[in-house]
């Protein structure tokens, strides 16, 4: 296989500077906020982790990076990474941890070498999962609409008492909210589609697609997200 020339190689002490570099990552440094996806050793995703965590995966060779840019088969293990790095640095400093001497890529998916399992996770309540169980329609209306155009109902009004909770928060269209105000469904001459309930426990990605953090670059891994 043809090897392209390196400007420079990596070796054990600049894999020792990224880790340490890593140990000392502060929590207000803007790559903390920068995540991960992982995957089983099946392809399917188990969890998101941000980068020091990645680092560590990969470090232990208890991880892979799938090289995104390469295609979703293109697998290297940390060392070849390192030397990818070096031959195409990061193009966004968004994708760059910086070591002493050269910035590294930062991953966006890894893939796990040993562990197979599909963990069950609870959606997270939040806008995207009351949407992402609304499939974006209308719980009012029956009509599908784009994000921007919807809003969160609290069923029971917050100022009589209804809390943020799986069964008291359903998706709206901006009119249907308008039209129910402060008012109890039946009040304001209106129907719930559906009574709102807490969703069953999902495969890890399908939660994720509620998941802000989420990178264009997962898509591939997560299937249909709608
Ligand atoms: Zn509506």
């Amino acid at each position: 296989m043809h090897q392209a020339a390196l400007p420079d190689k990596a070796t054990a002490a600049d894999e020792a500077a990224v880790e340490d570099d890593l140990l000392h990552f502060p929590a207000s440094h803007p790559l903390s906020s920068r995540r991960v996806l992982v995957l089983n050793r099946n392809w399917q995703a188990v969890n998101i982790v941000d980068v020091r965590r990645a680092f560590a995966l990969l470090f232990r060779e208890d991880a892979r990076v799938i090289d995104t840019d390469e295609g979703a088969n293109s697998i290297c293990d940390i060392e070849e990474w390192i030397e990818r790095s070096l031959r195409k640095p990061p193009q966004r400093e968004r994708d760059a941890l910086h070591t002493v001497r050269f910035p590294i890529r930062i991953p966006s998916v890894m893939i796990l070498d040993e562990y197979d399992r599909l963990p069950m996770k609870e959606p997270r309540l939040s806008r995207e999962g009351i949407f992402a169980r609304d499939t974006f329609t209308c719980q009012y209306c029956g009509r599908e609409h784009s994000e921007r155009d919807l809003n969160i109902d609290h069923v029971i009004p917050r100022e009589r008492g209804g809390r943020n909770t799986w069964e008291n928060l359903v998706t709206s269209c901006i009119a249907c909210n308008e039209r129910k105000a402060n008012r109890l469904p039946h009040e304001a001459g209106m129907r719930l589609l559906r009574r709102p309930r807490r969703p069953a426990r999902l495969p890890f990605s399908a939660c994720v697609a509620t998941d802000l953090r989420r990178s264009p670059d997962w898509e591939l891994f997560l299937g249909t997200l709608r």
